[in-house]
């Protein structure tokens, strides 16, 4: 078999058997196959898309292309979540110590940046010393012990995915059903969870941008999650404007500890209360979603929840000071308030143009070979809905000097002011099981 085939059969649209797709993504996982012929069967695939036994067979692939992890010898069940990606997402970090201060076992393998928005484990790794890389041995370690880890994909889980996530994030081969979806699939179902939550984005600063675009892909994941036995519930969320009022990789840690010491914002509360009560039913620590919801909102207010995560810093090799002290983390040089140039209501937000402008602060990855500046960022201080005067701030530039002005500009251009007030859009859509 030959990879320039393989890539010209599915750029003719024709469909690959699961031999093909089997020999593709193991000769690209062992290197065998170059990234330029990957980049090419990406953005095939991108236009021609994948059948459902395609996609079952890729899925699969990408799934053993490492160890698939068992905590069948522990006490609790493991479960998790994962979110399509979007701007000032930073859910996963004050939900998987809430859910496991609940008793559910949290095996989190994040990613890292992906095209504007920001990666989880990029976001962790902006606390000093704090390390998402390890081996499923110390991951499994730290699962018995304290019931939550954040790792990442890597040459032992999911490394088919390790390498092709880092690739279609500089060929532009991330907006793809197929792709985002054994991308997702196969790392969490390498975690060897029973259960998965997927926060499926749609709006201004999702991937899928079209709310249908997003349902068609949060039904692709619950039929391949389900059918491969990890039971598999989505829900709809807007990305409408960014989550929270942070963007950038420090400011979303602060905010995620302000969560955690239940003084978030309502939106990043709202949405680890609404995903953490459904973990908790999966994970047999709730009745119904009700009563999952009173157990979160119980750990995020006695402080178990943030005494977890206090436990998983430490565990991974970080700074637990932080907590308390928010000067330990990486400061940006310059805080730059930028300013209403008329009045009116805001009444729209190119949340994409807004994680673009975190990137041209060096706040993102251009190359897979860029290091990302963990200080900058944007602290937004309005909101959709919300009605502004000329001369007060829309939001706070946190900079270390590169990419200023450009990014100034695109902010003032993402942020729509009418005179007309609208209502703001809801941030829960629907909810989708088999
Ligand atoms: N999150 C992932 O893990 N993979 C994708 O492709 C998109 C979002």
């Amino acid at each position: 078999m030959r990879a320039l085939d393989i890539i010209i059969k599915k750029r003719n649209g024709l469909e690959l058997s699961d031999a093909e797709i089997n020999f593709l993504i193991n000769s690209y996982t062992n290197g065998e196959v170059p990234d330029y012929q990957m980049s090419a069967f990406t953005m095939a695939v991108f236009f021609r898309k994948l059948s459902r036994k395609e996609l079952s067979a890729l899925t699969a692939t990408m799934l053993h292309s490492g160890n698939v992890l068992d905590f069948s010898n522990l006490p609790g069940v493991p479960v998790d979540k994962h979110s399509t990606g979007g701007v000032g997402d930073k859910i996963s970090i004050p939900l998987a110590p809430a859910v496991a201060a609940c008793g559910v076992l949290v095996p989190m393998i994040s990613g890292r940046g992906l095209g504007h928005t920001g990666g989880t484990l990029d976001k962790l790794e902006s606390i000093p010393g704090f390390s998402c890389r390890f081996s499923s041995e110390k991951l499994k370690k730290q699962i018995a012990e304290i019931g939550c880890c954040f790792g990442a994909a890597n040459d032992e889980i999911a490394p088919a995915d390790k390498k092709l996530y880092e690739l279609r994030d500089v060929t532009g081969t991330v907006e793809s059903i197929p792709l985002i979806s054994s991308s997702i699939m196969s790392k969490k179902m390498a975690e060897g969870i029973k259960g998965l939550v997927l926060d499926v984005k749609y709006g201004s600063g999702a991937f899928m941008r079209d709310p249908k675009d997003a349902y068609e892909l949060a039904q692709t994941m619950v039929e391949i999650g389900t059918s491969m036995g990890t039971t598999t519930v989505a829900r709809l969320t807007s990305m409408e404007q960014p989550i929270g009022n942070m963007i950038g990789h420090t400011l979303e840690i602060i905010e995620s500890i302000e969560v955690l010491k239940n003084n978030g914002p309502a939106d990043t509360t709202a949405l680890v209360i609404e995903l953490g009560a459904e973990m908790l039913v999966l994970g047999n620590q709730a009745d119904n979603i009700e009563s999952g919801r009173s157990r979160i909102k119980q750990v995020l207010e006695n402080g178990l929840a943030l005494e977890k995560f206090i436990a998983v810093i430490k565990a991974q090799g970080g700074n637990t000071n932080i907590v308390n002290n928010y000067k330990l983390l990486p400061q940006a040089k310059n805080q730059i308030p930028l300013l209403a140039q008329t009045s009116g209501y805001i009444t729209e937000m190119d949340t994409f143009d807004l994680g673009n402008a975190c990137i041209l602060l060096g706040g993102g990855r251009q190359k897979t070979t860029d290091t990302i500046d963990p200080a900058v960022g944007i602290e937004m201080k309005v909101r959709i809905g919300d009605y502004v005067k000329v001369g007060q701030p829309l939001c706070i530039i946190h900079s270390s000097g590169l990419g200023e002005k450009e990014a100034s500009t695109l902010i003032q251009n993402a942020l729509k002011i009418n005179i007309e007030s609208i209502t703001p859009p809801p941030l829960f859509g629907p909810r989708i099981t088999l």
